[in-house]
């Protein structure tokens, strides 16, 4: 990959060519073409979409649409009506829980690990509370990966439904999520799977058919794409299992002083205006991961993170603890370390103000999954995207020896 000439799709990168940015798992970059769709928008149509008879609406409309086939053809979805449009991955994982509600029993179980993301962990916890259904988190390994035996013996006969992570956020954990969902349906064919697929659809080729997932979540923001969109797929009559979690314009058939009828899915789980500029532009944030092969974008991300690591062990041996797995073919994107007691958050505040570079720190969403699992208040965290190159690295060990000077 040419670093150098991507690098110029981003302006951020033009107006500061000191910038390194390793955050992408919190959101990625955005390429001019995606910003430039969205002022396109709002300088040459903007409207509103599904209801004005005028052709700037109906471009509007149009534009709107065509992003949903484009991101149906993206995670090869039967059909562009299997796609939902909500305002992001915690916004589809609530509309899914909530629209469950009335489907869930006391007597089920909920299935999840302890691995989550709180988007794909609070709102089962809260379904579970609401409902009287059993929450179950599943144990992970020491190594970070999920156990998929052990997974398994949480799953029963009552087993409503399993949310699960495709990539961990903190850990890089990539799950093997097809052959999981397939003993899973083994085992109980009426569980419903939902992946939080958050972190995976940057880096890894999402096939929800191959999968054989009911529900799958992402953001748009961090594939590209603007925020304010995410995507919401479910198998045609799994969608049409949910209520409405939001009710009102666009989403109805008929209303009367008693009684409303809702349109088909995936109408009638986008009530009101939505982030029309935002869902115009993911179309090209998906035409911009396109023009590169999903097996680039991982060759060039396991070759960035293995240099980390690498790194890492040359440079501060036992003083840097890195979590998850150690082998780079069951990680994706995140690499979360703790170095000797700095506390994190000193960590990235200094590695920001001496040397421009961006790094999360803190719990990263996953309280559960540091305070029971790796027993830590917080990491700090590095994460790769395409615009990422071996110098990020180098100037991040720089930035690391600042920090040990500093901080003693
Ligand atoms: N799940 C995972 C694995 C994530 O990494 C994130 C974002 N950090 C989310 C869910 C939530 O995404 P959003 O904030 O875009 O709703």
């Amino acid at each position: 990959m040419n670093i150098a000439k991507i690098k110029q799709d981003y302006d951020i990168f033009v107006r500061d060519d000191t910038l390194v940015y390793l955050d992408s798992c919190a959101t990625s970059l955005t390429p001019r073409p995606v910003v430039a769709k969205i002022l396109e928008y709002y300088n040459s149509y903007n409207a509103n979409v599904a209801r004005g008879a005028y052709r700037n609406s109906t471009k509007a409309t149009r534009e709107y649409e065509l992003s949903r086939k484009s991101v149906a053809n993206f995670i090869y979805a039967d059909s562009s009506d299997e796609i939902v449009f909500t305002s992001g991955t915690t916004a589809s994982l609530n509309t899914i829980a909530y629209g469950l509600l009335n489907s869930i029993k006391k007597t089920h179980n909920i299935v999840t690990t302890a691995m989550e993301h709180h988007a794909n962990f609070v709102p089962w916890q809260q379904l579970s509370i609401k409902t009287g259904a059993e929450f179950r988190v599943a144990p992970i390994e020491k190594d970070g990966t999920i156990n998929i035996d052990k997974l398994l013996g949480n799953i029963d006969e009552n087993t409503k439904i399993l949310a699960l992570t495709f990539v961990s956020n903190v850990l890089g954990t990539i799950n093997p999520i097809a052959e999981i969902i397939q003993k899973v349906r083994k085992k109980n064919p009426n569980t419903l799977v939902i992946i939080d697929a958050a972190q995976a659809v940057s880096h890894l080729l999402v096939d929800v058919q191959k999968l054989d997932c009911d529900y799958l979540a992402f953001s748009m923001h961090k594939l590209f794409g603007p925020t304010g969109v995410g995507i919401l797929y479910g198998k045609k009559e799994k969608l049409e299992l949910l209520e409405p979690l939001f009710t009102g314009g666009e989403m109805i058939e008929e209303v009367t002083d008693t009684c409303t009828t809702f349109r088909e899915v995936p109408q009638k789980l986008e009530a009101g205006t939505p982030n029309i500029a935002g869902v115009t532009a993911s179309r090209e944030a998906i035409d911009y991961i396109n023009s590169f092969l999903f097996r680039e974008i991982r060759m060039h991300e396991k070759e960035l993170m293995q240099y980390c690591i690498d790194s890492f062990q040359k440079e501060f041996g036992n003083a840097l603890k890195i979590y998850g797995p150690k082998d780079i073919n069951k990680r994706s994107g995140a690499i979360s370390f703790t170095f000797k007691n700095h506390h994190p958050h000193d960590i990235a505040t200094i590695l920001d103000d001496k040397m421009n570079i961006a790094i999360r720190a803190g719990q990263h969403c996953a309280m559960p999954l540091h305070t029971d699992v790796l027993g830590v208040n917080a990491t700090a965290r590095v994460s790769f995207s395409v615009y990422n190159e071996k110098k990020d690295i180098d100037k991040l060990i720089e930035g690391l020896k600042e920090v040990e000077k500093i901080l003693l």
